[in-house]
Formats: C-alpha cells, structure tokens, sequence
C-alpha cells in the first residue's frame, strides 16, 4: 500500500495511478488527485477563482450592508439636521439682502 499525497489515501500500488519526480514514485488515489500533483499552479489558479468570486460575494454583502448603514445614517441625520437647515436658510437670506445692497450701491 502506499499514501497519495494530495488526499492521504492509502492506494494500492499495483492498481493506482503513478508517476515518478526526483526518483521516487507517487501514486494516487485517482486522475484528479494525480493532476494537482503534475501540475499544481492549474489547481492553484482554480483556488484562486474560486477565492476570489467568495472575495466578491462578500464585498458585494459588506457593500448593501454599508448602503443600508449609509440609508439608516441619512435618515437619522436628516431628522438631526433641521436646525443646520433652519441657519444655512437664514444666512442665504443674509447672502440675498447683502448682495442686493451692493447692487444699489454700484
Ligand atoms: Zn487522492
């Protein structure tokens, strides 16, 4: 019996699949186990993939959940800034009567 080395599975040498590196051999459980070992930058592109479209999934989660934070934040703000509104109104009132002081003085 010998071990696979990707999964740990005890394979049977005379049955599995085989391949030698640096003089010694390896055998596998079965093709998809023998392919990540051959050629692991394939297996760790999918990985990667595969991280990034979960990477997205949360992203686009983290950013309805902001969306909804900003959403409740403007509605409290809106309610707590009615006196700002009420200062800002009167100082364009201000802005209005200077400007059309300096009108009649020109
Ligand atoms: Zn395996």
């Amino acid at each position: 019996m010998a071990k696979d080395p990707i999964c740990g599975m005890l394979v049977e040498k005379e049955r599995s699949l085989k391949t030698e590196v640096a003089g010694r051999t390896y055998y596998f459980c079965s093709d998809s186990c023998l392919h990540t070992f051959v050629s692991p930058e394939q297996e760790l592109k999918n990985l990667k993939r595969r991280v990034s479209v979960a990477i997205t999934g949360v992203v686009l989660l983290a950013i309805l959940r902001v969306g909804i934070y900003i959403g409740l934040a403007a509605g409290a703000a809106t309610v707590t800034w009615v006196p700002p509104c009420r200062v800002f109104h009167f100082s364009h009132g201000e802005y209005g009567s200077s400007s059309s002081l300096r009108q009649s003085s020109s």
